[in-house]
């Protein structure tokens, strides 16, 4: 604060800008989709530093990922952000504690990747600034305005300078949006995540025999988001949906639950799904390398993440996405995932036709997508 104040400028110049690239990370799946990038500017020696914004701060929510994925530790960490109820407290205590760090680094480029708050509080604070900014997994769209994700993907993508769309979907989606930054289309960093650690996840995970998982089928289960756990209708009919499909297949289905899910079905008192589906193995959520591993030997995947639905596309299992709509249709388009809404019986019906769909679908994302967008950063902006 005291450092705005003595400026005169509520701006960054131009010639202020050091050749530092900011990443912003602060959620699960941005550390595991910028891991790549990190990667790749290590291996470049490009100057970086990495700015958390404290959204998840759990053990496993968080530092398990920066140890597992060998990433640098935060040089800034935005604190008490956890004490943060709403959106839009979360979003502001966010924005002002990048904002000092960025005031204090005067990087040229902010990178943010994906829709969570973090993303959005990142994008503000550099465009506020004048230091440019760059939308990794930018263009997508689910049409679900319910949504805080596709509030923050539109936000960002309006005011970044940089587009790093996925596929030739999202980029006509930034064009109808009449989106003004440079739109590049280089495939999606999990890509690389998935190719760099699913080999590693292989001969060091060691879940399945912990789960006792001998060579048996399995179907894998998350679900966190907004739409579907802060609404006891909408979660019950989820729930019921899945002791269905336990019911129907008679196929263990493991379970790392979300600490904010696992809260609401607490509080919404439907413990009963928890502990009378028998089928249903419920675990804490589980670092990168066993959940590839778990993934990659599960039989189907019902979800509604968004990583996760092209995680299976790209690994070649089949999914069934919990929710209305989808901002990845590419995997509805090449066959590996059925969007199956939150009714119980559309669950069972989706689960029963992604279970024998045959897995020869091509992965719509990108091969090597970390190196062409550090190289497009290298030549716009001479990094
Ligand atoms: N993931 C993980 N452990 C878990 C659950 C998920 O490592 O217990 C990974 C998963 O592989 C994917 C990412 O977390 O890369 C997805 O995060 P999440 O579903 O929380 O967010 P979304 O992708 O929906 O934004």
């Amino acid at each position: 604060m005291v450092m705005i104040c003595m400026r005169q400028l509520k701006v960054l110049r131009t010639e202020e800008l050091t050749d530092q690239i900011c990443i912003i990370v602060g959620t699960r799946p941005g550390i595991i989709k910028f891991s790549p990038i990190i990667r790749e500017l290590e291996e470049r020696k490009k100057p970086f530093f990495v700015l958390h914004t404290g959204q998840h701060y759990s053990y496993e929510m968080d530092k398990l990922f920066f140890e597992e994925l060998i990433l640098p530790q935060p040089k800034h960490r935005v604190q008490h952000v956890n004490l943060a109820q709403y959106h839009g407290e979360q979003t502001a205590k966010m924005l002002e504690g990048i904002e000092e760090a960025l005031l204090k680094e005067k990087p040229k480029l902010v990178l943010v990747g994906g829709d969570a708050n973090t993303n959005l509080a990142g994008a503000l604070a550099a465009r506020k600034l004048h230091i440019y900014l760059g939308h990794i997994e930018a263009g997508l769209r689910s049409g679900d305005w319910r949504m805080p994700e596709e509030h923050n993907r539109i936000i960002i993508d309006r005011i970044s300078d940089f587009l790093f769309a996925p596929t030739e979907e999202s980029r006509k989606n930034l064009v109808e949006d009449n989106a003004k930054g440079k739109v590049f289309v280089t495939g999606n960093t999990i890509v690389d995540a998935v190719v760099q650690n699913a080999a590693i996840a292989r001969t060091k995970s060691e879940i399945k025999e912990r789960l006792g998982l001998r060579g048996e089928s399995h179907f894998l289960l998350t679900l966190h988001r907004e739409e579907n756990i802060d609404f006891k209708e909408n979660l019950a009919s989820i729930l019921e949906g899945i002791e269905l499909v336990a019911e129907a297949f008679d196929s263990k289905i493991i379970f790392p639950i979300h600490p904010r899910t696992k809260k609401r079905i607490s509080y919404f008192e439907l413990d009963r799904f928890i502990s009378g589906i028998k089928e249903l193995v419920v675990i804490d959520p589980i670092g990168y390398l066993d959940f590839l591993a778990l993934l990659e030997s599960s039989n189907l995947v019902l979800t509604d993440s968004g990583g996760i639905q092209e995680e299976s596309c790209i690994l070649r299992i089949p999914c069934v996405t919990l929710r209305d709509s989808t901002e990845r249709p590419e995997t509805v388009q090449v066959g590996s995932n059925a969007v199956a809404g939150t009714q119980s019986e559309s669950i069972l019906d989706k689960a029963k036709t992604m279970f024998s769909v045959k897995r020869d679908w091509k992965n719509p994302f990108g091969t090597n997508v970390s190196r062409k967008i550090v190289e497009i950063v290298k030549s716009e902006l001479a990094l």
